[in-house]
């Protein structure tokens, strides 16, 4: 079952006499359920790709479809519709509002959708039940990260895009917060696309594709994991 699919999707940045491709004709079908993990050296469209299937970026060419709606065609406020109940965003360095509690920035999100998970057991999923008044300041890098997953999972979003959310920690901290992304993944079953270089979650994604130059140059198929048929 496809959640979305790229077809031969380009992207080219012109800057003056300079001029990136940062995706060239690039295809990937993304299954519904799935944990998708991306791979590739700094600067080989990772980012570039993972903000497209957010509706944050637009392709120079080639076609976007999530559903039955074509996200290549779309206009602005149908771009904004999508991100806004589709699909959740983690970021590397958390994005939270620092004014507001843990408790208040999940809030923010899950009055954006119509049917939103309950916020108190979503921060309790991601083990921050004596942590849900604090502001990001007084939380841990970790613990930061945990109520950026809970913004993002309120919302019961069909796709889960997480752009390094490993980073800005240590590798055993990361571990954790990718553990919380599969279960979320498993137990949700919101699919979920995570770009990292922390290789413990090679054994927790179904598929793992690799990128180089604007190109997917392999993807491998996690036998290990249940299948997302
Ligand atoms: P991992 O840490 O899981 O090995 P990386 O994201 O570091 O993955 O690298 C992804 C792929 O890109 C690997 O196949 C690696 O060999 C390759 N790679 C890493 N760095 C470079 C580089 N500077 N130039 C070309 N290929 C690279
Ligand atoms: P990755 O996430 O794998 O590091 P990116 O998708 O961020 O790669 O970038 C791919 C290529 O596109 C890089 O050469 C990068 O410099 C370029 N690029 C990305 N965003 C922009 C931008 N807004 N303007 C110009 N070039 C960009």
């Amino acid at each position: 079952n496809v959640l979305m699919q790229l077809e031969k999707i380009s992207k080219t940045y012109i800057m003056g006499e300079v001029t990136v491709e940062a995706l060239k004709e690039t295809s990937l079908d993304i299954f519904q359920g799935e944990l998708l993990v991306i791979l590739g050296p700094s600067g080989s469209g990772k980012s570039t790709m993972l903000n497209i299937m957010g509706g944050m970026d637009t392709t120079s060419s080639g076609r976007v479809i999530f559903g039955d709606e074509d996200l290549s065609r779309a206009g602005d406020s149908q771009l904004t519709r999508y991100r806004r109940n589709e699909v959740g965003f983690v970021f590397q360095f958390y994005n939270l509002i620092a004014d507001l509690t843990a408790r208040e920035n999940v809030e923010l999100a899950a009055n954006l959708v119509e049917n939103p998970l309950s916020t108190e057991e979503v921060l309790m999923e991601v083990g921050l039940e004596s942590r849900m008044d604090h502001f990001p300041s007084q939380l841990s890098g970790g613990e930061q990260q945990r109520v950026s997953i809970a913004r993002a999972a309120v919302k019961n979003p069909r796709l889960l895009l997480c752009d390094e959310p490993t980073g800005a920690l240590d590798y055993q901290t990361g571990k954790l917060i990718l553990g919380l992304l599969a279960k979320i993944n498993r137990e949700r079953g919101s699919t979920v696309v995570i770009v990292t270089h922390n290789t413990s979650i090679g054994e927790m994604a179904n598929r793992v594709v690799r990128m180089r130059s604007g190109e997917i140059t392999e993807i491998i198929e996690n036998e290990t994991t249940v299948s997302p048929e």
